[in-house]
Protein backbone atom coordinates (compact mmCIF):
# COMPACT_ATOMS: atom_id res chain seq x y z
CA UNK A 1 0.00 0.00 0.00
CA UNK A 2 1.23 3.76 -0.53
CA UNK A 3 1.79 5.48 2.44
CA UNK A 4 0.71 9.31 2.06
CA UNK A 5 3.22 11.91 3.34
CA UNK A 6 1.71 14.64 5.38
CA UNK A 7 3.41 18.07 5.02
CA UNK A 8 1.89 20.88 7.53
CA UNK A 9 2.65 24.38 6.44
CA UNK A 10 4.87 23.22 4.41
CA UNK A 11 8.75 25.37 4.00
CA UNK A 12 10.01 26.36 0.53
CA UNK A 13 12.85 24.44 1.42
CA UNK A 14 10.25 21.16 1.67
CA UNK A 15 8.64 22.81 -1.51
CA UNK A 16 11.68 23.39 -3.22
CA UNK A 17 11.86 25.40 -6.28
CA UNK A 18 9.91 23.37 -9.09
CA UNK A 19 6.73 21.87 -9.12
CA UNK A 20 8.68 18.95 -10.90
CA UNK A 21 11.57 19.10 -8.02
CA UNK A 22 8.85 18.91 -5.70
CA UNK A 23 7.18 15.58 -6.86
CA UNK A 24 10.82 13.73 -7.05
CA UNK A 25 11.07 15.03 -3.24
CA UNK A 26 8.02 13.44 -2.55
CA UNK A 27 8.32 10.35 -4.91
CA UNK A 28 4.63 9.14 -3.58
CA UNK A 29 1.45 10.73 -2.55
CA UNK A 30 1.38 13.62 -0.53
CA UNK A 31 -1.22 15.56 1.63
CA UNK A 32 -0.68 18.88 2.19
CA UNK A 33 -2.62 21.06 5.13
CA UNK A 34 -2.00 25.03 5.48
CA UNK A 35 -3.23 26.45 8.12
CA UNK A 36 -5.60 30.04 7.24
CA UNK A 37 -6.35 32.98 8.58
CA UNK A 38 -9.63 31.34 9.85
CA UNK A 39 -8.63 28.16 10.90
CA UNK A 40 -12.41 26.88 11.98
CA UNK A 41 -12.83 26.38 9.03
CA UNK A 42 -11.29 24.30 6.24
CA UNK A 43 -11.26 24.00 2.10
CA UNK A 44 -10.42 20.74 0.27
CA UNK A 45 -8.22 20.74 -2.83
CA UNK A 46 -7.17 17.57 -5.22
CA UNK A 47 -5.16 17.39 -7.90
CA UNK A 48 -2.98 15.17 -9.74
CA UNK A 49 -5.16 12.17 -9.38
CA UNK A 50 -4.50 12.12 -13.07
CA UNK A 51 -0.35 12.11 -13.62
CA UNK A 52 -0.47 13.91 -17.16
CA UNK A 53 -2.28 16.73 -15.96
CA UNK A 54 -0.24 18.82 -14.55
CA UNK A 55 -1.92 21.85 -14.25
CA UNK A 56 -3.15 22.30 -10.92
CA UNK A 57 -0.21 21.27 -9.51
CA UNK A 58 1.68 23.56 -10.66
CA UNK A 59 -0.66 26.34 -9.81
CA UNK A 60 -1.07 24.80 -6.15
CA UNK A 61 2.62 24.63 -6.26
CA UNK A 62 2.71 28.35 -6.91
CA UNK A 63 0.60 29.38 -4.38
CA UNK A 64 2.65 27.67 -1.95
CA UNK A 65 5.56 29.01 -2.67
CA UNK A 66 4.30 32.66 -2.37
CA UNK A 67 3.75 31.90 1.46
CA UNK A 68 0.65 33.23 1.99
CA UNK A 69 -2.04 32.48 4.37
CA UNK A 70 -5.09 31.20 2.47
CA UNK A 71 -8.68 32.62 3.97
CA UNK A 72 -9.14 29.67 5.58
CA UNK A 73 -7.65 26.38 6.47
CA UNK A 74 -6.70 24.08 3.30
CA UNK A 75 -6.13 20.27 2.69
CA UNK A 76 -4.71 19.23 0.11
CA UNK A 77 -3.83 15.77 -1.90
CA UNK A 78 -1.86 14.87 -4.58
CA UNK A 79 -2.30 11.14 -5.04
CA UNK A 80 -0.55 10.30 -8.75
CA UNK A 81 2.71 11.12 -8.08
CA UNK A 82 4.45 8.47 -9.12
CA UNK A 83 2.66 8.49 -12.14
CA UNK A 84 3.82 11.77 -12.68
CA UNK A 85 7.37 10.60 -12.41
CA UNK A 86 7.23 7.78 -14.54
CA UNK A 87 9.31 8.85 -17.37
CA UNK A 88 8.52 11.03 -19.90
CA UNK A 89 7.39 13.52 -17.02
CA UNK A 90 3.40 13.90 -16.71
CA UNK A 91 2.98 11.83 -19.38
CA UNK A 92 1.42 9.17 -17.84
CA UNK A 93 -2.77 8.75 -16.33
CA UNK A 94 -2.10 6.39 -13.63
CA UNK A 95 0.92 3.89 -12.53
CA UNK A 96 1.16 0.78 -14.79
CA UNK A 97 -1.11 -1.85 -14.49
CA UNK A 98 -3.20 0.43 -11.82
CA UNK A 99 -6.69 1.74 -12.06
CA UNK A 100 -7.67 4.59 -13.00
CA UNK A 101 -7.34 7.16 -9.56
CA UNK A 102 -10.46 8.71 -10.44
CA UNK A 103 -12.52 6.01 -11.15
CA UNK A 104 -11.82 4.27 -7.52
CA UNK A 105 -13.87 6.53 -5.05
CA UNK A 106 -16.33 3.83 -4.47
CA UNK A 107 -16.16 0.58 -2.27
CA UNK A 108 -14.66 -1.98 -2.75
CA UNK A 109 -11.32 -0.22 -2.01
CA UNK A 110 -9.41 -3.63 -2.51
CA UNK A 111 -6.01 -2.42 -4.73
CA UNK A 112 -3.25 0.38 -4.33
CA UNK A 113 -5.73 3.48 -5.75
CA UNK A 114 -8.74 2.12 -3.93
CA UNK A 115 -7.00 2.20 -0.71
CA UNK A 116 -5.51 5.39 -1.46
CA UNK A 117 -8.90 6.63 -2.61
CA UNK A 118 -10.59 5.88 0.72
CA UNK A 119 -7.64 7.28 2.60
CA UNK A 120 -8.46 10.28 1.25
CA UNK A 121 -12.03 10.39 1.82
CA UNK A 122 -11.43 9.22 5.63
CA UNK A 123 -8.65 12.39 5.56
CA UNK A 124 -11.37 14.64 4.15
CA UNK A 125 -14.13 13.28 6.84
CA UNK A 126 -11.63 14.11 9.45
CA UNK A 127 -10.87 18.02 8.29
CA UNK A 128 -14.65 18.46 7.35
CA UNK A 129 -14.13 20.76 4.12
CA UNK A 130 -16.71 23.80 3.63
CA UNK A 131 -16.16 22.28 -0.60
CA UNK A 132 -13.84 20.29 -2.47
CA UNK A 133 -12.03 21.59 -5.92
CA UNK A 134 -10.04 18.30 -7.96
CA UNK A 135 -8.35 19.98 -10.61
CA UNK A 136 -7.90 18.21 -14.01
CA UNK A 137 -6.32 18.64 -17.58
CA UNK A 138 -8.17 16.75 -20.70
CA UNK A 139 -6.53 15.36 -22.69
CA UNK A 140 -6.94 16.57 -25.89
CA UNK A 141 -7.41 20.22 -26.95
CA UNK A 142 -9.92 21.81 -25.05
CA UNK A 143 -11.39 25.05 -23.30
CA UNK A 144 -12.19 25.10 -19.06
CA UNK A 145 -15.36 23.64 -17.96
CA UNK A 146 -16.58 22.16 -14.53
CA UNK A 147 -18.47 18.97 -14.21
CA UNK A 148 -20.45 18.74 -11.20
CA UNK A 149 -22.98 15.37 -10.08
CA UNK A 150 -25.11 17.79 -8.46
CA UNK A 151 -26.78 21.35 -9.46
CA UNK A 152 -27.04 24.12 -6.69
CA UNK A 153 -25.75 27.49 -6.55
CA UNK A 154 -22.95 26.39 -4.71
CA UNK A 155 -21.54 23.90 -6.98
CA UNK A 156 -22.23 26.67 -9.65
CA UNK A 157 -20.44 29.00 -7.55
CA UNK A 158 -17.52 26.89 -7.05
CA UNK A 159 -16.77 25.94 -10.59
CA UNK A 160 -17.00 29.75 -11.94
CA UNK A 161 -13.93 30.63 -10.19
CA UNK A 162 -12.49 28.89 -12.94
CA UNK A 163 -14.81 28.40 -15.80
CA UNK A 164 -17.99 29.44 -17.58
CA UNK A 165 -18.79 26.29 -18.76
CA UNK A 166 -20.25 23.54 -16.43
CA UNK A 167 -21.41 19.92 -17.52
CA UNK A 168 -24.12 18.69 -15.35
CA UNK A 169 -23.72 14.79 -15.34
CA UNK A 170 -25.52 11.87 -13.71
CA UNK A 171 -23.15 9.25 -15.20
CA UNK A 172 -21.25 7.40 -11.70
CA UNK A 173 -18.00 6.10 -12.79
CA UNK A 174 -16.44 6.20 -9.21
CA UNK A 175 -15.20 9.92 -9.79
CA UNK A 176 -13.97 12.42 -6.53
CA UNK A 177 -16.89 14.23 -7.39
CA UNK A 178 -19.52 12.20 -7.32
CA UNK A 179 -18.81 11.91 -3.39
CA UNK A 180 -20.32 14.71 -3.78
CA UNK A 181 -23.15 16.14 -1.05
CA UNK A 182 -24.66 19.73 -0.14
CA UNK A 183 -23.41 19.89 2.89
CA UNK A 184 -19.83 19.51 1.38
CA UNK A 185 -20.18 20.07 -2.63
CA UNK A 186 -17.33 18.75 -4.63
CA UNK A 187 -16.55 19.66 -7.64
CA UNK A 188 -14.62 18.83 -11.31
CA UNK A 189 -12.28 21.33 -12.69
CA UNK A 190 -10.90 20.74 -16.14
CA UNK A 191 -8.70 23.52 -17.02
CA UNK A 192 -8.01 22.74 -20.61
CA UNK A 193 -5.74 20.91 -22.38
CA UNK A 194 -2.43 19.59 -20.59
CA UNK A 195 0.46 21.61 -21.98
CA UNK A 196 -1.64 24.31 -22.57
CA UNK A 197 -0.20 27.52 -21.35
CA UNK A 198 -4.23 28.76 -21.04
CA UNK A 199 -4.85 25.86 -19.02
CA UNK A 200 -2.28 26.42 -16.53
CA UNK A 201 -2.93 30.24 -16.06
CA UNK A 202 -6.63 29.06 -15.21
CA UNK A 203 -5.30 27.50 -12.97
CA UNK A 204 -3.46 29.59 -11.35
CA UNK A 205 -6.49 32.35 -10.95
CA UNK A 206 -8.83 30.18 -9.79
CA UNK A 207 -6.64 28.68 -7.34
CA UNK A 208 -5.89 32.46 -6.46
CA UNK A 209 -9.72 33.31 -6.52
CA UNK A 210 -10.37 30.15 -4.36
CA UNK A 211 -7.67 30.45 -1.57
CA UNK A 212 -8.19 34.60 -0.83
CA UNK A 213 -12.21 34.65 -1.71
CA UNK A 214 -14.12 34.63 1.80
CA UNK A 215 -17.31 33.11 0.09
CA UNK A 216 -16.62 30.62 -2.73
CA UNK A 217 -20.06 29.31 -2.46
CA UNK A 218 -22.47 32.14 -3.38
CA UNK A 219 -22.41 32.78 -7.37
CA UNK A 220 -22.31 36.36 -8.01
CA UNK A 221 -25.20 38.47 -9.13
CA UNK A 222 -26.26 37.75 -12.02
CA UNK A 223 -24.07 35.33 -13.06
CA UNK A 224 -25.23 32.60 -15.20
CA UNK A 225 -23.25 29.41 -16.10
CA UNK A 226 -23.40 27.25 -19.51
CA UNK A 227 -25.02 24.55 -18.71
CA UNK A 228 -24.50 21.26 -20.48
CA UNK A 229 -26.95 18.24 -19.07
CA UNK A 230 -26.33 14.57 -18.64
CA UNK A 231 -24.10 13.85 -21.31
CA UNK A 232 -23.87 10.53 -22.82
CA UNK A 233 -20.10 8.57 -23.62
CA UNK A 234 -19.06 7.48 -26.64
CA UNK A 235 -17.22 4.22 -25.74
CA UNK A 236 -15.15 1.38 -27.40
CA UNK A 237 -14.08 -1.80 -26.57
CA UNK A 238 -11.05 -2.73 -25.16
CA UNK A 239 -9.87 -4.98 -27.93
CA UNK A 240 -11.21 -2.76 -30.49
CA UNK A 241 -8.37 -1.57 -33.41
CA UNK A 242 -8.69 1.90 -33.49
CA UNK A 243 -6.27 4.86 -35.59
CA UNK A 244 -6.07 8.70 -35.22
CA UNK A 245 -5.62 9.26 -39.58
CA UNK A 246 -7.47 11.31 -41.98
CA UNK A 247 -8.62 8.58 -43.93
CA UNK A 248 -9.66 5.21 -43.04
CA UNK A 249 -6.85 2.85 -42.18
CA UNK A 250 -7.32 -0.93 -43.40
CA UNK A 251 -7.75 -3.19 -40.31
CA UNK A 252 -8.79 -0.68 -38.00
CA UNK A 253 -12.33 -1.11 -36.15
CA UNK A 254 -12.59 3.06 -36.45
CA UNK A 255 -10.18 5.65 -38.26
CA UNK A 256 -10.85 8.80 -36.25
CA UNK A 257 -9.88 11.95 -37.71
CA UNK A 258 -6.69 13.69 -36.26
CA UNK A 259 -8.42 17.13 -35.66
CA UNK A 260 -11.35 16.19 -34.31
CA UNK A 261 -10.77 17.74 -30.75
CA UNK A 262 -11.40 20.95 -32.72
CA UNK A 263 -15.36 20.04 -31.76
CA UNK A 264 -14.72 20.47 -28.19
CA UNK A 265 -17.71 22.35 -26.86
CA UNK A 266 -19.45 23.24 -30.71
CA UNK A 267 -22.11 22.44 -31.75
CA UNK A 268 -21.83 20.09 -34.80
CA UNK A 269 -24.47 19.61 -36.96
CA UNK A 270 -26.23 16.40 -38.54
CA UNK A 271 -24.04 14.26 -40.47
CA UNK A 272 -20.60 15.82 -39.07
CA UNK A 273 -18.03 12.74 -39.23
CA UNK A 274 -16.56 11.01 -36.11
CA UNK A 275 -14.74 8.51 -38.29
CA UNK A 276 -14.37 5.89 -40.50
CA UNK A 277 -15.78 2.49 -39.47
CA UNK A 278 -13.89 -1.37 -40.69
CA UNK A 279 -15.67 -4.64 -41.20
CA UNK A 280 -17.42 -5.14 -37.91
CA UNK A 281 -19.06 -1.57 -38.01
CA UNK A 282 -21.16 -0.96 -34.77
CA UNK A 283 -19.60 -3.84 -32.49
CA UNK A 284 -16.67 -1.67 -31.62
CA UNK A 285 -18.62 0.79 -29.61
CA UNK A 286 -21.75 1.84 -27.76
CA UNK A 287 -22.87 5.11 -26.43
CA UNK A 288 -24.10 5.04 -22.58
CA UNK A 289 -26.09 7.25 -20.94
CA UNK A 290 -26.33 7.09 -16.63
CA UNK A 291 -28.30 3.73 -16.90
CA UNK A 292 -25.90 2.08 -18.92
CA UNK A 293 -28.38 1.77 -21.55
CA UNK A 294 -26.88 2.42 -25.21
CA UNK A 295 -28.22 5.24 -26.50
CA UNK A 296 -26.27 5.19 -29.92
CA UNK A 297 -29.07 5.60 -32.32
CA UNK A 298 -30.03 9.02 -30.55
CA UNK A 299 -26.54 10.19 -31.26
CA UNK A 300 -24.93 8.66 -34.09
CA UNK A 301 -25.62 6.63 -37.75
CA UNK A 302 -23.66 4.95 -39.69
CA UNK A 303 -23.20 5.87 -43.60
CA UNK A 304 -21.59 3.35 -45.73
CA UNK A 305 -18.32 3.22 -43.17
CA UNK A 306 -18.57 6.32 -41.81
CA UNK A 307 -19.82 7.25 -38.30
CA UNK A 308 -21.92 10.49 -38.42
CA UNK A 309 -23.96 12.54 -35.86
CA UNK A 310 -27.43 11.86 -36.43
CA UNK A 311 -28.90 15.26 -35.04
CA UNK A 312 -27.22 18.36 -33.72
CA UNK A 313 -25.20 17.69 -30.76
CA UNK A 314 -22.82 19.28 -28.40
CA UNK A 315 -19.48 17.69 -28.36
CA UNK A 316 -16.86 17.77 -25.77
CA UNK A 317 -14.02 15.61 -23.98
CA UNK A 318 -12.86 14.12 -27.66
CA UNK A 319 -9.57 12.50 -27.22
CA UNK A 320 -7.12 12.48 -29.35
CA UNK A 321 -4.96 9.91 -27.87
CA UNK A 322 -5.39 6.37 -28.53
CA UNK A 323 -4.87 4.63 -24.94
CA UNK A 324 -7.70 6.97 -23.49
CA UNK A 325 -10.25 6.25 -26.05
CA UNK A 326 -9.73 2.61 -25.31
CA UNK A 327 -9.32 2.45 -21.78
CA UNK A 328 -12.22 5.30 -21.05
CA UNK A 329 -14.41 6.79 -23.65
CA UNK A 330 -13.56 8.32 -26.93
CA UNK A 331 -16.10 11.35 -26.46
CA UNK A 332 -19.00 12.44 -24.00
CA UNK A 333 -22.23 13.96 -25.96
CA UNK A 334 -25.03 15.92 -25.01
CA UNK A 335 -28.31 17.11 -26.98
CA UNK A 336 -28.18 20.58 -28.09
CA UNK A 337 -31.64 21.23 -27.25
CA UNK A 338 -30.55 20.21 -22.81
CA UNK A 339 -28.10 23.05 -23.63
CA UNK A 340 -30.56 26.00 -23.86
CA UNK A 341 -32.80 24.20 -20.83
CA UNK A 342 -33.12 26.99 -17.94
CA UNK A 343 -31.52 27.00 -14.89
CA UNK A 344 -34.33 26.84 -11.94
ZN1 LIG B 1 -8.20 13.91 -15.13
Amino acid sequence: MLTMRKLINPTLEQLTASPEQFLRQMAGPVMVFVEGQQTDRCRGLVTLLHGNEPSGLRALHHWLLQQHTPICNLVCFIPSVAAALTEPLFTHRTSVGQRDMNRCFLPPYNDAPGLLAEEILALFSEFSPECVIDMHNTSGHSPDFGVVTLQDMAHEALVSLFSQRLIVTDLRLGALMETSTQHCPVVTVECGGAGDAAADQIARMGVHRYLTQDNVLQLAAGRQMDLYHHPVRLELNGDAAIAYADRYVLGTDLTIPPDLDRYNFETVDAGTLIGWLGQERRKAMRVCNAIGEDVFDQFFCITGNQLLTRRAIKLFMITTRPEIAISDCLLYAAMESEHEMLYT
